[in-house]
Order: structure tokens, then C-alpha cells, then sequence
């Protein structure tokens, strides 16, 4: 039911109010000179509510803008206390959590059944702060350097002139950019298109760092498994749905919460000993390679439960903010550098998106942990220290003190040379295709490869400059050799450019 407290005939009500919470003469009209008179400027309650109404929106994320979310638990049932000292993944301990999901490219109100990844961000409100770990639901990504995200979030979106999506300047970005291949093989297969929200896995994506008590690192990956069971839509179903239903996803997750089917997902880390990285085969901070299975094993930590619908979406989801700078001790950056440019980028984001003092909105404040420093004012303040505490430190009277024991110093990483703008040169050997084949050659199967050459196919077929063609098929038969010949045969029939044809797709004129 849309409103639960509908008002019975005769019953009382409580009286409207301004702002200022005085009690106004009507809801319905405005004042005016005569009833047919202007209307005038000092009807400050319709000027009120004009003027609210006209700031309701903020601007939308730049990716990421379509989604939703609910609250829940995050519960540590296993004992990884020999890796991480941070309190949420103590045994036992269980911690209060917001996730949002997400797609990438779309803009508010677009379909949620649209081809894309989709993000998975989560916030832990633990006793040591907030822990957010702001996922996707790919183990990989398309870049491994955040300086390109720009350009690649601009070839995903609009063209400036038209506004209009394009599929030359995606297929051009990305042939362009061969790291893209592991996690495009990814999307164009049966992943890209999620069932719901329930039914997809998460992933910290990034190799993050955990620190025990004795101060000992090591390097981790966040694998979230859902319990619902992976379920996929067909790119029919999918194009369906986007024109019956656009918020399909996030329809699926209130319902199966109200109705108390609370969706979870079981996490596991995989676990590289810190002084593994140096030797190991390829470099294990590249964001668009995963570490094999075989080689790094899932160790379990714990249990997602989602059980509670937000009670007002904008408030709770719209102007929830998460990112990867908010680590807890126990749990710290590594040498990614997609990572790194994100650690800057997402808090950089909310001051402009939602304000200077978006972490003391309720539901981006902590919850279990006090906040205590000596930052101050700034628009939209409402909370402040004590008169008692100065406003500064180090101070002679008693304000808060940083605990170098308490926040933990160990986080860091061996690190030296001269300032240079080159790709990592840990590993220098490392292909950009590999990952990308093996997921084509041994994951998946005959159906699922048909189904990839057909969604690549159908994708690649709206390109329109020749080059750019010849590029992205040269990219898919550096992922499979078998692969690139088969998507160049699904193309043959096809002219380049012939799916945006109106008249091709059965427009009327
Ligand atoms: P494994 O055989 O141990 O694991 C294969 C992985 O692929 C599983 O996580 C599986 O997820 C996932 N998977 C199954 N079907 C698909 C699909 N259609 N699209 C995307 N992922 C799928 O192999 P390795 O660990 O040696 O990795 C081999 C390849 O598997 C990688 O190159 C990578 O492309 C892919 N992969 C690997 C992951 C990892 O962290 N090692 C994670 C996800 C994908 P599930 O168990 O849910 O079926």
C-alpha cells in the first residue's frame, strides 16, 4: 500500500505549517487582489512552496544515477581475525549496512534492464566508523588508470551535439583501449543482463588491503555470492521489460523485502600474502584481471542480509554517499591506481553533488561511532562541537587527539623512483586479452558463446566508420581467435551502421 496512514472520514489531522512551522490558512489557494486580481509578492507561503519545488533536485550522479537500495546486516560468521583486525570482521560481530545498486550509464529514470554493469556499494556503519566498499557486480573493469575514466564515462554517454548514444564512439574507446577486453567479453555476455539485482554476485573489484592485529598485510579481494542463485534476462526479455517497466529492478528488491524474502549474498575473500605480489604472475593490483580461483581459493567471512526498504528515497538513497576513501583500521588502499584516483574522486564528488557536509546527513553519518575532529561550518551545518572544545588542535583543553595505535600505521606499501606517467612496471608481460579467452574458451558454454557472438554482434553492427569496424574486430580476435571470426560472419549480412536505420528496426515513418 502506497500510504499506510489513509485518514478516516471524520477523524482529526494535523494543520499544515510554513517551514517555520507556523500554521497556514489553505492549502489550496493562493492569495490574491480580488478573486481574479494578481497575485501578490508577499504571499510568502506560495512563494515558499514554489521556491522548495524548484530546488527539489540535485544534480544527478554523473554514472551511476539510476538506482536503489535498501538497508540490512552484514554478519561475520567465520574467524579472519588472523588477516584483518578491522571490528566488523570479528567472529560474531554483526554490523548495520546500506547497498545501493546501480547501472552505469544511464541517467535517472532510464531502464534498469539495460546492458551495463551494475554497481554494488556498500556501507558498513561499524563501531571503528564507516566502511564503505563501493563494488560493482564485474570482477573487473575497463581501465586500470582513473586519468581515462572521463573520456571513457564520456564515449559511454551522449554525443555533445545530438545527445544521442552512439555506438561509433563506444566501439572506438574501447578498441582504442585493449584493457577493456576482459570486462567487454564480460558485459556482452549472459552477466550484462541481470535478472534483478537478487539474483547477481558483487565484488570489491579492487585488490584492497587487510592488516591484523600484529600488523601483518596482506593483499584481498571481496567476493559477495548471492544466495538467490545467478538468474539472467534474454536480450528480448531485457528490451521488453526496459519498455514495460524502467525501474524493474528496483521494483523486484522492495517487493521481495516487504513481502520479507530478504535477499543475501555470502562474502568470501580471496587472500594473497603481501610478499606474494612481487613474484606473482601477472600484476595483481591490474583492475581488469581477477586472480584465478586455483590459485587464490575463496575463504568465507560472513552473510549480506537486506531487510530494509528505505522510508524515503531521496533522503536515504538519492543523497546516500559512499566511497572507497572510507576505510576503517584493519583495511586500507593498495597500489591500484584505479583505486587511488577513486579514493580522491568519490568524496570530491559528493562535496559538489550533495554539499561540504554530506557526511552528516543521517544516513551517511556514522552510526556506531562517534565523529570528533575540528572541522566546522561550511552551508547546510547542523552539527558542532561543544562551546567547551576549541576549535582547533593540538589544543590545551581536552578536545580529541589522533590514536596512531587506534587508527593503525602499517597500511602503506614499498614504493620508489622517479615521478613518471608509465603503466605499472611490476609486471610488464601482462596481456591485456588473456583473461578475456580464458572466460570465452573455459567458463562459458557452446549455448552461452552463441549467445556472446550475438549480443557482440548485434552491438558492433551499429558502428558506422569502417576503421573503427576493422578495430573491433581485430579486438575480438585478440580475445579468441575463433571468437573474431565468428562475430566478423554474424556481421557479414549486416551493412555497418544498418541497426540505427530507423526503417531497419521497424519505426514507423
Ligand atoms: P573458475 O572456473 O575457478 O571460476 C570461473 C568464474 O567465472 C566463477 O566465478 C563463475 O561464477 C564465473 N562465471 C561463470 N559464468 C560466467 C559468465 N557467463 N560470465 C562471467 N563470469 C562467469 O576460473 P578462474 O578463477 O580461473 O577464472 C577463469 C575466468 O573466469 C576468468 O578469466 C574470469 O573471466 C572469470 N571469472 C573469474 C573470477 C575470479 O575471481 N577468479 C570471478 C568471475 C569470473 P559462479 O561461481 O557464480 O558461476
Amino acid at each position: 500500500m502506497p500510504h499506510e496512514n489513509t485518514i478516516t472520514p471524520g477523524a482529526t489531522r494535523p494543520f499544515s505549517t510554513t517551514q517555520s512551522g507556523a500554521p497556514v490558512a489553505s492549502d489550496d489557494h493562493s492569495q490574491s487582489v480580488g478573486a481574479d486580481g494578481p497575485i501578490p509578492l508577499h504571499d510568502h507561503y506560495l512563494v515558499e512552496k514554489l521556491a522548495q519545488f524548484n530546488r527539489e533536485r540535485m544534480p544527478e550522479r554523473v554514472v551511476h544515477a539510476k538506482g536503489g537500495g535498501a538497508f540490512g546486516t552484514f554478519e561475520t560468521t567465520e574467524d579472519v581475525s588472523r588477516y584483518t583486525r578491522a571490528a566488523l570482521f570479528q567472529p560474531g560481530v554483526v554490523t548495520e549496512t546500506l547497498t545501493r545498486f546501480s547501472t552505469v550509464a544511464g541517467e535517472q529514470g532510464s531502464p534498469d534492464t539495460w546492458r551495463d554493469p551494475r554497481g554494488f556499494a556498500l556501507k558498513f556503519y561499524t563501531t571503528e566508523g564507516n566502511y564503505d566498499l563501493v563494488g560493482n557486480n564485474t570482477p573487473v573493469f575497463f581501465i586500470r588508470d582513473g586519468i581515462k575514466f572521463p573520456d571513457f564515462i564520456h564515449s559511454q554517454k551522449r554525443l555533445p551535439g545530438t545527445h544521442l548514444r552512439n555506438h561509433d564512439m563506444q566501439w572506438d574507446f574501447w578498441s582504442l583501449s585493449p584493457e577493456s577486453a576482459h570486462q567487454v567479453t564480460w558485459l556482452m555476455g549472459d552477466r550484462g543482463l541481470p535478472a534483478s539485482w537478487r539474483h547477481m554476485d558483487g565484488f570489491g573489484s579492487h585488490t584492497y588491503q587487510w592488516i591484523n592485529a600484529a600488523g601483518e598485510r596482506f593483499w584481498v579481494k571481496y567476493h559477495f555470492k548471492t544466495n538467490q542463485g545467478i538468474k539472467i534476462l534474454s536480450q528480448d526479455d531485457a528490451d521488453r521489460i526496459a519498455g514495460e517497466d524502467a525501474d524493474f529492478h528496483i521494483r523486484d528488491l522492495s517487493s521481495a523485502i516487504n513481502r520479507g524474502d530478504f535477499p543475501t549474498w555470502d562474502l568470501s575473500v580471496q587472500v594473497m600474502p603481501y610478499a606474494d605480489a612481487a613474484a606473482y604472475r601477472f600484476n595483481p593490483f591490474d583492475l581488469t584481471k581477477v586472480w584465478p580461483h586455483a590459485d587464490y581459493p575463496l575463504i568465507p567471512v560472513g552473510r549480506l542480509t537486506l531487510n530494509r526498504n528505505p522510508e524515503n528515497y531521496f533522503s536515504q538513497i538519492e543523497q546516500a554517499t559512499f566511497a572507497p576513501s572510507n576505510f576503517v583500521p584493519g583495511i586500507a588502499a593498495s597500489p591500484d591506481k584505479m583505486l587511488l584516483a577513486r579514493i580522491f574522486s568519490y568524496a570530491d564528488a559528493h562535496r559538489y553533488r550533495v554539499g561540504t557536509n554530506h557526511a552528516q546527513l543521517p544516513v551517511n553519518a556514522p552510526h556506531a561511532a562517534p565523529v570528533q575532529n575540528y572541522s566546522q561550518d561550511g552551508a547546510g551545518r547542523f552539527a558542532f562541537n561543544s562551546p567547551a572544545i576549541p576549535n582547533y588542535a593540538p589544543n590545551s583543553f581536552g578536545g580529541a587527539a589522533a590514536d596512531p595505535a587506534r587508527a593503525g600505521d602499517s597500511a602503506g606499501w614499498e614504493s620508489d623512483g622517479e615521478l613518471q606517467r608509465t603503466a605499472a612496471t611490476l609486471h610488464p608481460e601482462d596481456d591485456d586479452f588473456g583473461q578475456a579467452g580464458t572466460l570465452y574458451r573455459e567458463v562459458l558454454d557452446d549455448a552461452a558463446r552463441d549467445r556472446l557472438v550475438a549480443n557482440i554482434a548485434g552491438h558492433v553492427g551499429n558502428v558506422t566508420v569502417p576503421e573503427i569496424l576493422a578495430r573491433a574486430l581485430d579486438y575480438w580476435s585478440r580475445v579468441d581467435q575463433e571468437l573474431g571470426a565468428r562475430v566478423a560472419a554474424a556481421l557479414e549480412p549486416v551493412a555497418p551502421g544498418s541497426n540505427e536505420d530507423p526503417e531497419v528496426i521497424g519505426i514507423p515513418a
